[in-house]
């Protein structure tokens, strides 16, 4: 089944909202079995016409999103009734309810809100619990033009998800058929490039019948993407931990900082975490996982050199030799957090974020980071990062986080 997806908006192509609906919608008609095979992003207006006239030419099913409200430029009812060759007239059912959501509010109703409730002649109103735009099915058998199932769901999310649920999966369903829906398994790995990963496990993907498999790296991370049946996902996943298992965050599309904090769970261990360069950033991952107040104890953003001394208790003198981004600072930094919140394990990060405070000797770039435990004391390694802040404190985030999962992992054999 051909699946279109447009989204409409003129925000969208000024980038002053994120176009998070093709994500999504990619997302949810996966797990139905079916994928999206084109997705069209317009300003509102007349290209609005011109996209869905060229989908419903092309698709079984097209799914609008956006211009159902009020205003002037919401035009996307209108627009598709004429395209399809459709008389509009006021539906009362769904009149009724936008005069409901109203009243319920205690907020008058304004003659512009009338518009919602027209629909296309025939077309099925898919109630809007959330807000006043209904959205709309255009079954096949109505569409003079074509062939094509039409969609016209409401632009923000917490509108468009339930009513995506409720009103358009079973109707997609049904026009689709679908039987046998294929699975996903996303595999991610750290520590090691894409091209190597690429390179080490590609021809023996390929020999597995009926897998289809992908690659996508981020930064300090390459996530391998397998979906299939169950017998050509597991085969796929045996060849990826065969060649890569050191390198494995997860094996169920869970982040690193998802994974760390489900490990210190397993293994009842508390962290605190000691950020200069990373501002934070740790903490802020650590603490976007639900579950985290369990095995978190402390954020220590020392920023300063006296905030190092002060909270941390690093030697100024260490700090005036070795300079604070050094591995005698991360350590004193890491045993310094683990005294402090008094946690089975400390990570520490002290980095050159740049563009400036760079030298020969430590280039922007240069990061060390240090870990600590009761028994085996501090120590700290040095990455190197050379990119643009936001990037750098993500790597280096990246590899303090992935410094504990090692531990963890080799502290539990
Ligand atoms: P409204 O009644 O709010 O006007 P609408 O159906 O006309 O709803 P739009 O005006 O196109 O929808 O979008 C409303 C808001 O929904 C946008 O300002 C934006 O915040 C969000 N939104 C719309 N489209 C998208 C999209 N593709 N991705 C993410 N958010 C979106």
């Amino acid at each position: 089944m051909r699946i279109e997806i447009l989204n409409t908006g003129t925000e969208l192509l000024l980038g002053n909202t994120v176009n998070t609906h093709a994500a999504w919608f990619g997302r949810e008609l996966f797990k139905l079995g079916l994928r999206i095979a084109r997705q069209t992003t317009v300003p509102d207006g007349d290209a609005i016409r011109d996209a869905i006239a060229e989908s419903i030419g092309r698709a079984d099913a097209l799914i609008v999103t956006g211009g159902l409200g009020p205003t002037s430029d919401d035009l996307t009812r209108e627009t598709t009734a004429e395209v399809l060759g459709l008389e509009m007239i006021t539906d009362e059912a769904a009149l009724r309810s936008i005069e409901a959501f109203f009243a319920l509010r205690g907020r008058p109703m304004v003659e512009a809100n009338l518009k919602q409730a027209l629909t296309p002649v025939g077309s099925d109103v898919l109630p809007n619990p959330h807000g006043t735009a209904p959205g709309v099915y255009v079954p096949p058998r109505l569409n003079g033009r074509s062939n094509c199932a039409v969609f016209l769901l409401p632009g923000p999310p917490r509108e468009l998800y339930p009513m995506f649920h409720a009103d358009v999966v079973p109707r997609l369903r049904a026009l689709a058929g679908v039987k046998t829906v294929s699975q996903a398994l996303e595999l991610k790995f750290t520590g090691i490039g894409e091209s190597d990963f690429h390179q080490g496990i590609d021809a023996a993907l390929a020999r597995v019948p009926d897998l289809e498999f992908g690659y996508c790296a981020h930064i300090g991370e390459v996530d391998l993407r397998l979906i299939g049946q169950p017998h050509a996902l597991e085969q796929g996943r045996a060849i990826a931990l065969e060649h890569f298992k050191e390198f494995l965050i997860s094996d169920d599309g869970a982040s690193m900082e998802a994974t760390v904090v489900r490990l210190l769970t397993e293994r009842r261990l508390t962290l605190a975490v000691a950020e200069s360069c990373t501002g934070g950033l740790i903490s802020n991952r650590i603490t976007d996982v639900a579950g985290a107040s369990a095995v978190f104890t402390h954020g220590l953003v020392t920023y300063a050199n006296a905030a190092k001394i002060k909270m941390l208790g690093v030697s100024a003198d260490d700090i005036e030799i070795h300079g604070a981004v050094s591995e005698t600072v991360a350590c004193q930094m890491a045993a310094g957090a683990l005294r402090v919140s008094g946690a089975d394990i400390a990570v520490a990060v002290t980095g050159i974020a740049g563009p400036d405070g760079g030298s020969p000797e430590k280039p922007v770039g240069t990061a060390w980071i240090g870990l600590a435990t009761e028994a085996a004391g501090a120590t700290a390694f040095r990455v190197y990062h050379p990119r643009n802040r936001l990037d750098f404190k993500l790597a280096v985030s990246q590899a303090a986080l992935e410094a504990v999962r090692r531990w963890i992992h080799s502290a539990s054999q």
